[in-house]
């Protein structure tokens, strides 16, 4: 199944305009050193002399015009002992970042012409650059609601049997104005203990936090002092007002369309690294198929 385009035309950077602006490796290591230097490579580490830095025909190097000291941009970042053209990396973080519903290490393949090792062990480097680390939400209104995920999908709808032994449970957080930015983790289970300690942890003191209606987010108010409303679903009510989970479900739903329309199922050793991906890419969906760049910032930030 190839996954929907669902990018709005006025974020729409097509794969023609990606080859224009990176024809060629060496295009994108330009990019990536103007990532690491923005005010360019100005001052030499060895000589100190202020000079402008000049690429190194055949190499993956800039050197300075006083003394010849070369600077490697790929030194410390996921590229560096790769063998692979910077340009095809490029391509795949564009693929990894075009698509709501996700591509696989085989459509990688596919595309890029790579091995299919190549194009696993390149999937999961980008994949391990996508986690939000410690990012608290913000903005008054926050969303929380556990699911299960992981395994096959035993029908069309419906939640999975909850004693499924590859289900795992899923707990997520949304903005509801503001940014709308999401956190999804995988739980050791749903109880009080680990629902409170992921709200302490990744949403701001006094905000209004909307839930259904589990027992274990019992006290979010008087324990945490948030404001808490559920919503009763097993009463039939979806939307009461303000008072509803939609946001959060609607990314559910995402991340669970892709599992089945890319992966069939998720293996729990996965299953982090998967709502990684779906979360950085929800949580920068206004960037449209741009949403490599962010990635190759990362690329920069992780630079050791
Ligand atoms: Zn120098």
């Amino acid at each position: 199944m190839k996954p929907k385009q669902s990018i709005p035309k006025h974020l729409r950077y097509t794969v023609s305009q990606f080859n224009q602006e990176f024809p060629h490796d060496d295009a994108c290591l330009e990019y990536i050193k103007e990532e690491r230097w923005p005010d360019g490579i100005t001052q030499c580490e060895k000589c100190g002399v202020e000079r402008k830095h000049h690429r190194v025909t055949g190499r993956t190097a800039y050197a300075c015009q006083s003394c010849g000291t070369h600077i490697y941009p790929l030194a410390g970042t996921i590229f560096e002992k790769s063998t692979t053209p910077l340009k095809t990396w490029f391509y795949a973080m564009y693929l990894m970042g075009s698509t709501r519903c996700g591509i696989s290490a085989k459509q990688i393949q596919r595309e890029t012409g790579v091995t299919y090792k190549t194009a696993w062990r390149m999937f999961k480097q980008i994949r391990s650059l996508l986690s939000e680390g410690d990012m608290q939400l913000e903005g008054s209104t926050i969303e929380m609601d556990e699911t299960y995920m992981g395994g096959k999908r035993r029908g069309q709808r419906g939640r999975p049997y909850r004693a499924d032994p590859i289900h795992r449970p899923v707990v997520g957080m949304v903005e509801r104005g503001g940014r709308k930015r999401v956190r999804a983790f995988v739980a050791n289970d749903v109880t009080k203990k680990s629902l409170h300690g992921f709200a302490k942890e990744f949403v701001m003191p006094s905000s209004t936090i909307y839930t259904d209606e589990l027992p274990a987010y019992n006290g979010l108010d008087k324990e945490h002092g948030y404001v808490h409303r559920r919503i009763n679903h097993s009463a039939g009510v979806y939307v009461q007002g303000d008072v509803h989970t939609n946001t959060i479900e609607g990314f559910w739903s995402l991340v669970k369309r892709g599992i089945g329309g890319v992966y069939h199922s998720v293996s729990a050793k996965y299953l982090q690294a998967y709502l990684d991906e779906y979360c950085f890419r929800y949580n920068r969906r206004e960037m449209g198929n741009q949403q490599f760049r962010a990635i190759l910032e990362r690329v920069s930030e992780r630079a050791s």
